[in-house]
């Protein structure tokens, strides 16, 4: 069978999209080459804001009409919410954001018998997390695991709760397990990912959290720097931020969920943290991890957001001068409480608010990239041309060094300048 796949979305979808993939090597299909019409294609689609959903509908309909006489399946957060929409689109195979080696069987089903399926599960009643094979971010060097799934902290913009379900984390053992097999296969980097890693544990017996998996990780793969996915502000203590540093195997970048600087807006959004907290756990970070790359999620024009809310976010992005920041203006996402607040902002409101931002935004990341001049930093090397090597420093710059077979290399670099958003260096 020939196939082709589609990811729309976040880390945990990627993640998913390589273990289908992996299944259907590993039952001899093949990816179709350019040009070359499929049997059966899968989309894994998103659903975060109404735009994603839009988005998932065109990917579905563009390949759909580029291969006529292939299956069709659509699986992931969009199809889990609105199922018959994608059926309406010819779905032939219909999951939701679980059951993913489910949904290759009935592909393989489909495709040998013409007979479709619908598969769309209750969120609320998943217990386990489905185990999925750990694999490939980029080449033979970056990897991911998904050590969590699902989310109930309901934010009020967030439909992730209710097309996740409730918490499901990978035991340690088996995060262990897939740790050291993704070391010996030679991979040098490993991203631990989920939808809420914060809540890592909670739901398992002798409730372990996120720092447990983590160390645990790191005694399991000698040879792998750790990489961590999204992370919530209120998993930042002094104990996560020492147990994490005494590893001596973390990558210096953390990627806070934000959404705004305003305490009143962080209420509607029913966020679980103060602009106090966030800042302290930036303090923390940095104190752990001298000089980290800290970047961030923010939402603008959120309902009932006023120009003053608006430039107490703007201070306070500033006084927590972040390496870089994902701006999004608010979108909204029928089926949240905050799509049926008064005060909705209008376009104009919400996308002048993110250019601010924006401009905010790109003075500290020129500042952060300045900042690496000097410095020594550690680079895992990935790609080359022209006798150059590049690959991404532990604090999540791309640093470009001369060299020769670097590839899949981690080695100290010292920054000598900055070319757009490349850092430039010399081989320790
Ligand atoms: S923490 Fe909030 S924003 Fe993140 S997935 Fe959960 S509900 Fe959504």
């Amino acid at each position: 069978m020939r196939y082709i796949i589609a990811t729309l979305g976040c880390k945990v979808n990627q993640y998913e999209t390589q273990a289908m993939e992996t299944f259907l090597r590993e039952r001899g299909h093949v990816h179709a080459a350019a040009g070359e019409s499929a049997d059966a294609i899968i989309v894994n689609t998103c659903a975060v804001t109404a735009e994603s959903g839009r988005k998932s509908r065109q990917l579905i309909r563009r390949l759909k009409d580029e291969n006529p006489d292939a299956v069709v399946a659509v699986c992931g957060c969009y199809s889990q919410i609105e199922p018959e929409a994608v059926k309406e689109l010819g779905a032939d195979v219909i999951f939701g954001a679980n059951n993913r080696k489910a949904l290759v069987d009935a592909v393989e089903k489909a495709y040998l018998s013409g007979e479709g399926c619908r598969d769309i599960d209750e969120p609320f009643k998943r217990r386990v997390l489905e185990k999925l094979p750990a694999g490939a971010v980029s080449g033979r060097t970056r990897a991911m695991l998904k050590i969590q799934d699902g989310c109930v902290n309901f934010c009020t913009y967030c439909i992730i709760p209710y097309t996740r379900g409730r918490l499901r984390s990978l035991p340690i053992e088996d995060a262990v397990y897939e740790t050291a097999k993704l070391n010996a296969e030679g991979f040098k980097e490993i991203i631990l990912t989920g939808i809420e890693v914060a809540s890592y544990g909670a739901d398992l017996p002798d409730k372990p959290n996120l720092a447990d998996v983590i160390v645990a990780c790191a005694e399991a793969a000698p040879d792998m720097r750790i990489r961590l996915g999204s992370l919530e502000p209120t998993v930042i203590t002094e104990d996560f931020c020492r147990r994490l540093a005494a590893t001596g195997r973390m990558c210096r970048h953390f990627h806070l969920s934000l959404q705004s600087g305003c305490d009143r807006t962080l209420k509607a959004m029913n966020r679980k943290y103060d602009t106090a907290h966030f800042y302290s756990a930036v303090e923390l970070l940095r104190k752990y991890f001298p000089n980290c790359g800290l970047t961030c999620d923010l939402i603008t024009g959120f309902p009932g957001e006023t120009d003053a809310d608006q430039l107490e976010t703007l201070d306070f992005i500033q006084k927590c001068a972040f390496s870089d920041m994902h701006i999004f203006p608010y979108s909204r996402r029928p089926g949240t409480p905050a799509d049926s607040m008064p005060d909705q902002c209008t376009r104009a409101v919400k996308d002048a608010r993110a250019h601010e931002a924006q401009r905010i935004c790109e003075r500290m990341h020129r500042e952060f990239l300045d900042s690496c001049i000097g410095q020594t930093l550690p680079v895992l090397f990935e790609t080359s041309e022209d006798g150059y090597f590049t690959g991404h420093s532990d604090t999540y710059v791309l640093v470009k060094a001369k060299g020769e077979a670097l590839r899949g290399k981690t080695l100290d670099v010292r920054i000598t300048a900055v070319d757009g958003e490349i850092l430039l260096g010399e081989l320790i």
